[in-house]
């Protein structure tokens, strides 16, 4: 079996999840190929080797030099046909399942994402839905298998193989560029939504980015970050970096205050991993409510300064 793994980088720097997808390959057959795109992960070839890869094929072209789903599925489809690979196979972080649901798309192909158990004999597969809270098995029929594997589920190992590099020729089209990372932002340094020891988030109720000042001020109190929910970053209220959630950031604070925040699964899958839970909601039947240790039945917009006032109050 010829299994192709596509490697994850930033300009260069390898990601530790693609060593997952090669501990994944490994255990499904002897022999793994990687793939790299862009000339920055040329350097990369004696790691890929020493994680298991005996081919790494490299692809070169000036549109893989930052990072794009577009143009970089369009590069994985076309060396998965010249490779024939038999599985094509990424570790299952937003990049990866990106490309390769842009890979499968190109190839007209069935793509079965984050998967946590698969047998290469009967290609029945165990795969993580709903952000976690959902084991889900299914078979897979394709000439060529797209798979991604679950983030932190496959142990990295090293396993030296040769390493011998390839060149694989593409020919990609400008208009393949339509999405690209062209800037960066670094994250202000101090604690972080995934970090934070009290996390206050608001939802749709909150109303408007000036809505959240009160949210701020409570966070800053109690020496949390404000969190949110994607109706608030759906309506451009705030940086979905603040975004708790399945598509958002997984928190675990000693508290988290959820003001007018409904409890959705979606939601629910982020939060769920914080020791306690305040909620403030006007609905008693709220999901939230039901399932916060803590609840008060009222309008946010006079709870959260209420409490706010009160704990200055009592330090003086
Ligand atoms: C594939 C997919 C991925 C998703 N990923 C995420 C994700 O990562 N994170 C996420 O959050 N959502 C996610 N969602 C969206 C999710 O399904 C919900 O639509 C979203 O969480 C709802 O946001 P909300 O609770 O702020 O809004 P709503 O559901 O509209 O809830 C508003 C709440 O505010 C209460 N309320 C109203 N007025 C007040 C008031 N004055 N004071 C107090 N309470 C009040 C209401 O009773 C209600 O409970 C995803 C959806 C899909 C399909």
């Amino acid at each position: 079996m010829n299994v192709l793994v596509v490697v994850e980088h930033d300009r260069g720097e390898l990601s530790p999840a693609t060593l997952e997808a090669l501990a994944a390959a490994r255990a499904l057959v002897g022999v793994v190929h990687a793939l790299t795109l862009g000339a920055a992960a040329d350097g990369r070839a004696g790691e890929l080797g020493a994680h298991g890869a005996a081919v790494v094929h490299q692809v070169h072209h000036d549109l893989l030099a930052a990072y794009g789903p577009v143009a970089w599925g369009e590069a994985v489809a076309q060396a998965a046909r010249s490779l024939a690979a038999e599985v094509v196979l990424a570790c299952g972080t937003d990049r990866g399942n990106e490309v390769i649901a842009q890979a499968a798309a190109r190839l007209d192909l069935p793509f079965v994402a984050n998967c946590v158990a698969i047998d290469r004999d009967s290609w029945e597969i165990t795969r993580v839905r709903w952000g976690g809270s959902l084991l889900e098995r299914c078979s897979l029929a394709a000439a060529t298998k797209l798979l991604t594997v679950a983030h932190h589920t496959f142990e990295v190992l090293p396993a030296p193989a040769a390493g011998v590099t390839n060149t694989v020729a593409v020919d990609l089209d400008p208009s393949l560029a339509r999405t690209m990372v062209v800037d960066r932002v670094e994250r202000a340094a101090g604690i972080t939504l995934a970090t934070a020891p009290v996390v206050v988030g608001g939802g749709r109720a909150v109303g408007s980015a000036e809505g959240f000042v009160p949210l701020e001020a409570l966070a800053a109190l109690l020496g949390g970050v404000v969190g949110c929910s994607r109706a608030v970053t759906n309506n451009g209220w705030r940086n979905h970096t603040d975004q708790v959630g399945q598509t958002g950031t997984r928190i675990a604070p000693d508290l988290y205050i959820a003001c007018g925040i409904s409890g959705a699964i979606q939601h629910w899958v982020g939060a769920m991993a914080s020791k306690k839970i305040l909620a403030i909601n006007t609905d008693p039947e709220a999901n939230m409510v039901l399932k916060a240790d803590y609840a008060v039945i009222g309008d946010l917009h006079q709870v959260v300064p209420a409490i706010s006032a009160e704990i200055i109050r009592r330090r003086g």
